[in-house]
């Protein structure tokens, strides 16, 4: 079994479609989106059409997801992504909403659980230190679990703490892990190109790959969406 693993699109289509076709490369069996199809970016609607077509792909709903059809608070958000989800909001079609509103929180399959923040809080918590990692490891039942949200790739065991991988790099999961899959849309990580992972056999090889900064950045300027989250594009920061 070969599966593609990837999260936080947030509404951009240049970084999605090259992700998409790097992906069409690797023959994989299924794929994998820990949630926040949108926010940020300026092309939710696009996004979302694209992720609907995708024959084989389970979704799980990220904070942005849901804020944008009105079941999360958006006074969690700072001021920006407040403004990008209201933007989001007023450009939604309906039928994209009921999309995004269906979601659901959690995905647990033989081999993997899927969540968009923690296995926890599936919707709002962010797992950064290695202390709220650990205890996080009962709250779910396979080997692995999958987890977007912080938009930082790493891999995180009980024996070796949190490995980050911004890099392309393959490691073998041998124990009960954690998995950030980084960011396809808006990466954080100071790597600006857009992030995914592969599993296969429990090896999983994180990607890279360079997609349309400025084209995006440009639509961002002419949706008057907040500057600096187009700046941050350019640093993946
Ligand atoms: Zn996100």
């Amino acid at each position: 079994m070969k599966l593609a693993v990837f999260s936080d699109i947030h509404s951009n289509i240049e970084a999605l479609d090259c992700v998409l076709k790097k992906i069409s490369l690797e023959n994989v069996d299924g794929l994998i989106c820990c949630g926040d199809i949108i926010g940020y970016g300026p092309n939710p609607n696009e996004c979302v059409e694209k992720i609907k077509s995708i024959k084989n792909i389970k979704i799980v709903a990220g904070n942005h997801d849901k804020a944008a059809v009105g079941l999360f608070d958006i006074n969690w958000f700072n001021d920006n992504a407040k403004a990008a989800i209201l933007w989001t909001s007023s450009v939604l079609t309906k039928e994209n909403k009921k999309f995004l509103g269906e979601l659901p929180e959690k995905i647990q399959t033989e081999n993997f659980t899927v969540v968009h923040g923690s296995p926890r809080e599936s919707i709002n918590e962010y797992l950064i230190k290695p202390s709220d990692m650990q205890d996080n490891l009962q709250f779910f039942e396979t080997q692995i679990c999958f987890i977007g949200h912080s938009h930082y790739p790493f891999v995180y065991t009980v024996e070796n703490g949190i490995t980050g991988l911004s890099t392309d790099i393959t490691l073998q999961i041998t124990s009960k892990s954690i998995i950030n899959v980084g960011s396809v849309g808006q990466p954080r990580d100071g790597d600006n190109r857009a992030c995914f992972l592969i599993l296969e056999d429990n090896k999983i090889t994180f990607h890279r790959v360079e997609y349309d900064i400025e084209k995006v950045q440009t639509k961002m300027r002419e949706k008057f969406l907040p500057e600096p989250l187009i700046t941050r594009l350019s640093y993946g920061k």
